[in-house]
Formats: structure tokens, C-alpha cells, sequence
């Protein structure tokens, strides 16, 4: 695995991601990456959704769906990773390609295409109904495919990837990147815009869109709930500081921790150094807000769900 680079690096060479950052676990694709222009779309109205969350029961339906969701899959994972570690398995060292994928997949899926189908109960149908059925949990080779939710046209989805690369060593980062997607189930999600240039826009544009923030903060909030189960509320400065004793601990995801930070409180360096205008300043300021508050949120989601 990839270490996140240090902070304190300037913007844009490290902490405002790169193209082969397209490697890390935390970009998972939603759809097509061709989404060009969706950044003013995205942020108008973002204020009005952030209320709206706000206003949102916490105890809801849709959360006891996603924890059940949850438990299915990492038991499905947890199955295929038992039978792997019984096996001798090691890491791969370096990206399925197709030889090592198919050995893999005839070894321990024994399914072509290498998916398992998620058996899905009707109760999750019932308030999910984008869920297509057969849905799949599938081991991509690709190195783009770092994890993923489908989304068809219409609206649905019928797969989650998952690559396995680190699966044997890092098997807690599993299972935060599982619940950055199934929160894409309740919260569409998005990808970096390739083509735009300015790579604090481009950044800017997919991490603080709604369903990034979202899955992030409920990523990020797994985390603090299992390094401190006790606390009553997530403290977002007893994270920072945990954090920045030793970010490797959070893997390649540290990157992104550092730069919500960094929209925030580094605002005007931001500003100086990319010539932002005005209304971008508060884009960047707005995003920060929403993802300290939703990160707070999702900490009352494993309180509340977890036994
Ligand atoms: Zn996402």
C-alpha cells in the first residue's frame, strides 16, 4: 500500500490527489468518470442539502437496511479471506493481472466473472428498491476498479467491486471502504473529473459533492467509532491529533482526511495559491462544515446500530 504523503507538502503535489491516486482505495467509481461540468451543479444547492440532512431521522429505516447490508458482505469477505489465510495465501503484491486473477477466482470463487452473488433479503428489496437482484459482490483486476458501486442508467445498481490487493493485511480498511459504498446505495456518489486541470477543482469537485461527503464521513466515523467506542460524540480535534501523530495509520485514506482539513483551516493558502474566487472560498469553507458535521452524525450511526 501506497503511504500517504506527508501534509506538510505544498498542495497540489501531493495532498490535492494525482491521476495515479486513481489507484487509491478511497476513489471508488461510481459510473462512468465522464460526468464533465457537474461541479456547479453539484455545489448549487449544496446548503439546502446539508439542512435537509440535518432535519433527517437518524434511527431511520434506511440505516438498519445498510447495517444489515453491511453484515452480509463483510461475512462474505471474511468467509473468502478465512478459506484464503487457510490456504497459505499471501498478498498480492502488486495488481491481479489477468493469469493471477483467473488462478484466484477458479480457486476460491469458483464463479465466472469472479462475483459471488449477494443474496439480498426482501426486507433490504423492500426499502432499497435500486438494488437490482442477482446483485453481485465481484473481484476486479483492473487497477481503476479499486472498489466501486455500479450504477446503471436507469438509476440501479446490481454490483459492488472490491479489489483485492491488501486484502490479507489490511483487512480493517475493507471494511471502511464497505461502508463508504453502501452509502452510496442511500447517497449517489462521484469521481474526480479528469479532464479538469486545476486539480484543486477537480478534488474540490468530487470530494465535497453530497454522496463523497457522505461516504466519507461514514468511513471516517467507523474508524473513530472503533478506536473509541466509549466517546459519546466523535471530537473532531481528539481525530485530528490522532491523526497527525502518525497518519500512515490511516492508510491512503489519510490523504483525504488532510485535505478536508486543509479546506478548512488552511482556507486562505488555498485561496492565495490556486487565485480563487470568492465563491469557491465558500465552497470550500461550506464543504468543510458539512463534512464535520456529517462525520459527527455518522459517529451517532455506529453508536446507535452497533450492539
Ligand atoms: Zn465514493
Amino acid at each position: 500500500m501506497t503511504n500517504p504523503k506527508k501534509y506538510d507538502e505544498e498542495v497540489g503535489s501531493f495532498s490535492i490527489v494525482s491521476c495515479r491516486d486513481r489507484r487509491n482505495p478511497n476513489f471508488q467509481v461510481w459510473g462512468a468518470m465522464s460526468d464533465l461540468g457537474c461541479r456547479k451543479k453539484k455545489i448549487k444547492g449544496f446548503k439546502e442539502w446539508v439542512i435537509e440532512r440535518m432535519n433527517e431521522e437518524l434511527d431511520s429505516e434506511q440505516n438498519q437496511a445498510i447495517k444489515k447490508l453491511y453484515i452480509i458482505i463483510r461475512n462474505m469477505l471474511n468467509d473468502l479471506r478465512a478459506q484464503m489465510i487457510k490456504s497459505g495465501h499471501k498478498d498480492f503484491d502488486h495488481d491481479l493481472g489477468p493469469g493471477q486473477w483467473v488462478k484466484f477466482c477458479m480457486d476460491f470463487v469458483k464463479k465466472p466473472g469472479c462475483g459471488i452473488e449477494v443474496q439480498i433479503p426482501e426486507e433490504i428489496r423492500r426499502v432499497f428498491p435500486n438494488i437490482r437482484t442477482p446483485f453481485y459482490l465481484r473481484f476486479p483486476y483492473e487497477e481503476e476498479e479499486v472498489g466501486g458501486l455500479s450504477l446503471n442508467p436507469d438509476g440501479t445498481t446490481n454490483e459492488l467491486r472490491v479489489n483485492l490487493k491488501h486484502f490479507m493485511s489490511d483487512f480493517e480498511q475493507y471494511k471502511n471502504v464497505l461502508q463508504h459504498e453502501l452509502q452510496h446505495i442511500v447517497d449517489k456518489g462521484t469521481s474526480p473529473d479528469y479532464t479538469q486541470n486545476n486539480l484543486l477543482l477537480r478534488y474540490l469537485g468530487y470530494m465535497c459533492h453530497p454522496g463523497e461527503i457522505a461516504a466519507y464521513a461514514k468511513e471516517f466515523a467507523r474508524r473513530y467509532y472503533k478506536l473509541f467506542p466509549q466517546d459519546k460524540e466523535l471530537d473532531f480535534e481528539k481525530l485530528k491529533s490522532y491523526f497527525f501523530q502518525d497518519q500512515s495509520k490511516f492508510g491512503p485514506t489519510g490523504t483525504i482526511l488532510a485535505n478536508y482539513i486543509k479546506f478548512g483551516e488552511r482556507t486562505e493558502d488555498l485561496v492565495g495559491k490556486y487565485k480563487l474566487d470568492n465563491k469557491t472560498k465558500n465552497e470550500l469553507k461550506t464543504c468543510y462544515d458539512s463534512f464535520v458535521f456529517t462525520l459527527k452524525r455518522s459517529f451517532l450511526y455506529f453508536k446507535q446500530t452497533s450492539p
